[in-house]
């Protein structure tokens, strides 16, 4: 049951009529990332997403937010310079187009792609030569510094390390910027008890470690079910976690 206004009228207005680009665009095999244009929710998490919220569309299954579809530690890459954009695509093991309708075309149209923030590293770095690269990486590390909060990343950084005490050096920073990106612009400051609570520790390091130490990205890349990739990996998961969490 979606509850995103605008495609279901879309959808009924143009069941008959809907142009052979629109098709087109939806038919080809790749993840995609909507920008909704109305109030939209999610249908997995039932978060209200606001306006122009990202989303991916799962048939029957409705609307999900980024967090619920797991395509959230992926970074906005738009579209504008081709050549960085393929070399951070080729780099990308998951990524997704971003898709935003056009009322006035009547057709989605490209916003950029969403990436991994590794991929995008390593693209920059076959760019560095270029002056330009070296400008915008400048430009992307400001904005990803003032949207983290030093302490919280500190803070969160201690419990994952006291929780996980045998995870890898740098595990807990990765997963507490990633925490703090995503908690600072939906729960704020207020929740961060909640946040810090074993529970929340442990389901963050999870997703890492799905993420990052298994097939889980490789799987959702090749279109297979979000909860059936989660199935695949679990005891990968599972073990991976009872090794760190010991001394
Ligand atoms: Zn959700």
């Amino acid at each position: 049951m979606a509850r995103i206004k605008e495609p279901k009228t879309r959808h009924r207005q143009g069941a008959e009529f809907k142009p052979r680009a629109v098709m087109a665009e939806l038919r080809k095999p790749e993840l995609k990332v909507f920008i909704a244009t109305r109030e939209s929710s999610c249908d997995e998490c039932g978060e209200a997403l606001g306006t122009r919220a990202w989303i991916t569309l799962a048939g029957e299954r409705g609307a999900r937010c980024l967090a619920c579809a797991d395509l959230e530690h992926l970074v906005f890459l738009p579209s504008g310079e081709a050549a960085f954009t393929r070399r951070a695509r080729g780099h990308s093991v998951l990524w997704a187009v971003v898709l935003k309708w056009s009322r006035a075309r009547k057709r989605y149209e490209r916003q950029g792609l969403l990436v991994e923030e590794a991929a995008l590293r390593l693209a920059e770095g076959e760019c560095l030569a270029d002056d330009d690269a070296r400008r915008r990486r400048r430009v992307r590390e400001a904005e990803r510094r003032s949207a983290l909060d030093r302490e919280y990343v500190q803070g969160f950084a201690a419990r994952v390390r006291e929780v996980f005490p045998s995870s890898p050096k740098g595990t807990e920073r990765k997963v507490a910027e990633h925490a703090c990106l995503k908690y600072s612009g939906r729960v704020g400051r207020s929740a961060s008890a909640k946040v810090f609570a074993r529970q929340a520790v442990e389901l963050a390091v999870a997703a890492h470690v799905r993420h990052v130490h298994t097939r889980y990205d490789e799987l959702l890349s090749q279109g297979v079910d979000r909860h059936d990739a989660r199935t695949m990996v679990a005891g990968e998961v599972a073990t991976i976690l009872e090794s760190w969490e010991h001394a």
